[in-house]
């Protein structure tokens, strides 16, 4: 039998049996639901695309999966120069892997490596509280979320620190020389509770990483691909080293990328193998990943999303402007994600329900309902989504 992610199963609802998805939509038998949050935040394209069911098609009629290990093929070949010219700077290389808590892993040890390989004693990683950068074991260290880890041990060799200049000045000055680097989702945290906050922060932590010589790293495994509004943040403030997951295939299959720039890269460079980045996933670079993956990309250009994100962030503000509950604690919109957050966890018992009997599937967790809509959602059913999030309170 199935062993349920996040779940008590000697408790849990019987999960929702999917029969077919298309679009926006997900379909059970009969019923016909929005997907409001886009497979966690993956599907960006919506399901069952043309391009993307092709891209794989076309991929398999040579073969479905061949090792990176002495091995090249042209769908890693071809992503891969993709990403060099797409992504900003000098963002050029690139570490596949399948999925984002081990492409977080990757970027970590390509830092503390970075040091090591210099014969330095940096161990430290400055990390953001409420941060949450995968289940796997350093990323857990790393995160910042009770709600998620709370039955795993201590955190060694990692500060975590607010989002504000001040913890971040005070933690630099403390710890600045001991630092290999600094990870954040950036301007956007995603299962930490949809928290958003401000650009300065990350410039900020750009010029302190540059005076300490400490690595920047952006875990955009949620916030790439448009989903704060910019294509990457990457592309507002420029880190060491970026990781891109969920949405890199459009959703189609579990796959993750480390990129990281030329001095991240010419670190591990040299005659001495033991300089190697000792890692290698078994289905790294795979074909069928790659190809959609590309694909995915060539949509997003193609089809100014963008202007579509743009779309669906004024629709979600006007549509939730003047609301208000008691209950509510705070709205918050960015790009593509709203988030209402409630005071009482209890307060979203059976909104779940709820949603699924108005065609919404909606996913809330904690204190925490949001949606995170595929890119290609209408206006109607944006709109829809967000009245039924609205209507919640208004019962
Ligand atoms: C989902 C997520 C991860 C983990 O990705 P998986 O593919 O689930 O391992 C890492 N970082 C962030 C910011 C995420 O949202």
């Amino acid at each position: 039998m199935i062993w349920y992610p996040y779940q008590q199963m000697k408790t849990m609802t019987p999960p929702l049996r999917i029969t077919d998805a298309r679009g926006v939509y997900l379909y059970s038998g009969e019923m016909k639901l929005i997907d409001s949050i886009s497979s966690w935040w993956s599907v960006i394209h919506g399901y069952h695309h043309p391009v993307l069911d092709e891209a794989i098609r076309s991929q398999l009629e040579h073969f479905a999966h061949v090792m990176l290990g002495g091995l090249t093929h042209d769908a890693a070949e071809a992503l891969s120069a993709k990403l060099e010219a797409w992504l900003p700077g000098d963002l050029d290389y690139c570490f596949y892997s399948d999925s984002g808590s081990v492409a977080v892993e990757v970027a970590l040890k390509m830092a503390l490596q970075y040091y090591t390989n210099r014969g330095s004693k940096r161990r430290m990683v400055l990390a953001l509280t409420h941060a949450y950068h995968g289940d796997t074991f350093k990323t857990m260290e790393v995160g910042d979320d009770e709600d998620y880890h709370f039955a795993f041990g201590e955190k060694k060799d990692v500060v975590h620190i607010d989002t504000e200049l001040s913890d971040l000045e005070a933690a630099f000055a403390a710890h600045g020389e001991d630092f290999t680097c600094m990870i954040v989702e950036p301007l956007l945290q995603g299962a930490g509770g949809m928290r958003m906050y401000d650009i300065s922060f990350l410039r900020r932590a750009r010029e302190l990483c540059d005076r300490y010589g400490v690595l920047l790293i952006f875990d955009e495994v949620a916030t790439g691909f448009g989903r704060t509004g910019n294509r990457f943040v990457a592309d507002l403030v420029l880190p060491d080293i970026l990781v891109l997951g969920k949405a890199l295939t459009g959703g189609m299959i579990g796959h993750a990328v480390t990129v990281a720039n030329r001095k991240v890269y010419d670190g591990f460079y040299s005659d001495n193998p033991a300089h190697a980045l000792m890692h290698g996933p078994t289905f790294m670079g795979n074909a069928l990943a790659c190809s959609v993956a590309l694909k995915s990309i060539e949509l997003f250009e193609q089809g100014n999303y963008l202007d579509k994100i743009r779309r669906i962030e004024e629709i979600t503000r006007r549509e939730l402007s003047g609301f208000s509950d008691p209950r509510v604690k705070e709205v918050r919109i960015m790009g593509g994600c709203v988030c209402m957050e409630v005071y009482d966890a209890r307060t979203l018992d059976g909104f779940q329900a709820f949603a699924r009997e108005r065609g919404v599937f909606s996913r809330p967790f904690l204190r925490y309902l949001y949606a995170m809509v595929p890119y290609i959602i209408t206006e109607n059913e944006l709109v829809h989504v967000l009245d039924t999030m609205k209507a919640w309170f208004d019962r």
